[in-house]
């Protein structure tokens, strides 16, 4: 299938020479479900915020490589473009809007793709509920109230209703109870399926990506050490020994 993400060669450094990423390469097939896998500090969260085009608010910048996405370089775009195009990134750690209701919180990705109306919010409401049913029950709740695993089905809802082409998810399982950690992934899969969109997600949890991933790659201090199909990574003695659990 053709590729909808392709990193090539990509390197990044903070602050002009701390580097982060060394030569990554990655791609993400149109419709694919990916998982970056690896430890505290491998350069996940790196790799995401590079295609998505929010490095360079953190004093980020790519020095060598490229990116690609539906075969145009996006490598030099503002971030609000990237997010035009449909490239929608949910950033570490469930960043909703406390204060604002659940239905505020979805809206507000409306701006993200530049759509706006109520046409749209009413289509995209019922395919978020559909998705993520305790988010029906809690619309008028302020996000801040809802519990772990209810954010970060918020978090992922509000990207999901500015329509996006790639989905990318970082650590979505982190300090979530393991039974909602495998429902959210459980639910990422179902809207590969369904909506046929592109997903790339970040995880520490290798076993529990790779359980509904396509492909995996294994992320090592800024370089991709091992990668393959989900199942192959799986059986993989080096990976099961690290990341498994495995003897
Ligand atoms: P984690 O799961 O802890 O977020 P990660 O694999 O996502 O880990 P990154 O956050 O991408 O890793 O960090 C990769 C490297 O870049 C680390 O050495 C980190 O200290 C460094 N780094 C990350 N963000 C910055 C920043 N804003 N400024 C300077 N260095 C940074």
């Amino acid at each position: 299938m053709a590729a909808a993400l392709e990193l090539a060669d990509l390197s990044v450094v903070y602050g002009g020479s701390n580097e982060a990423l060394d030569g990554v390469s990655l791609s993400v097939p149109q419709g694919g479900f990916v998982a970056l896998l690896g430890t505290n500090g491998a350069g996940k969260s790196t790799t995401l915020k590079a295609i998505s085009g929010l490095l360079r608010f953190e004093n980020g910048s790519v020095r060598r490589g490229s990116i690609r996405y539906m075969g145009q370089d996006i490598g030099a775009m503002p971030s609000y473009r990237r997010a035009r195009l449909g490239i929608l990134h949910v950033r570490e750690g469930r960043c909703v809007f406390p204060t604002m209701t659940v239905e505020e919180n979805l809206e507000a990705a409306l701006f993200a793709r530049g759509r706006r109306g109520p046409a749209v919010a009413r289509r995209t409401y019922d395919e978020i509920f559909h998705y993520f049913p305790p988010l029906r029950e809690r619309r008028q709740s302020s996000a801040g109230y809802l519990s772990g695993g209810e954010q970060q089905m918020l978090a992922i809802g509000r990207a999901l209703f500015a329509q996006p082409e790639l989905l990318m998810v970082d650590e979505a399982s982190l300090g979530l109870a393991p039974k909602i950690a495998a429902e959210i992934f459980t639910i990422l899969r179902q809207i590969n399926e369904e909506r046929g969109l592109s997903i790339l997600v970040v995880e520490q949890n290798v076993a529990l990506a790779l359980r509904r991933a396509d492909y995996g790659y294994v992320l090592e201090a800024g370089r991709i050490v091992e990668e393959g199909s989900a199942e192959s990574l799986t059986n993989r003695e080096s990976l099961s020994k690290r990341y498994l659990g495995g003897g």
